[in-house]
């Protein structure tokens, strides 16, 4: 009996903590969601496009937003590419030592593989900016629908809307699997 006792006095003791803390400002958690935003265009200085009221879907303005930021994209890509080439031309030299030599042959293929997915980066963005020119830019490839603003400021290069994407992604893991 002395023992429940003793747990009720506890038990009140624990509510009234908590009754004191409970007025104290909860100092919320500042840690930025992960949203589809902030990624590939703000790499560029250019802010996402605030479209007008009533303001149409891929708008001249809008087409030339998006414009800016693939050009942006590439040029930086292909000065990457340029940088790199040119390190490895550097390094090239003949190394005596087998050890250094083989260090220098598997960081030369990690390189290319990079090169590699770069080029097939630079080519995607060349394609985005044709369809600006034929003003395809911005509508899903499979079912037409607009791909958004949203969707395009992330991911300027999508051609799918996140619907078909999502879609396409399940089949090609059903085909791998
Ligand atoms: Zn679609």
């Amino acid at each position: 009996m002395a023992n429940d006792n003793q747990n009720q006095v506890l038990d009140e003791q624990t509510e009234v903590i908590d009754d004191q803390k409970a007025p104290a400002k909860r100092v919320r958690k500042t840690k930025p969601k992960s949203t589809e935003s902030g990624t590939t265009a703000s790499l560029f200085g250019i802010a996402p496009y605030q479209p007008k009221k009533n303001e149409e879907y891929m708008s001249e303005g809008q087409l030339e937003h998006f414009r800016q930021i693939l050009n942006a994209w590439k040029a930086e890509l292909m000065s990457e590419v340029d940088r790199t080439l040119n390190t490895m031309q550097d390094e090239s030299t003949a190394l005596p030592d087998v050890n250094d030599r083989a260090t220098q042959e598997e960081e030369f293929a990690i390189e290319l593989r990079t090169r590699d997915r770069e080029r097939k980066l630079i080519r995607k963005i060349e394609q985005s900016i044709e369809a600006i020119q034929n003003e395809d830019y911005g509508f899903c490839e499979t079912c037409g629908i607009e791909i958004g603003l949203r969707r395009l400021e992330a991911r300027p290069t999508a051609t799918l809307c996140i619907d078909c994407k999502t879609l396409a992604e399940i089949k090609e893991k059903q085909n791998n699997g």
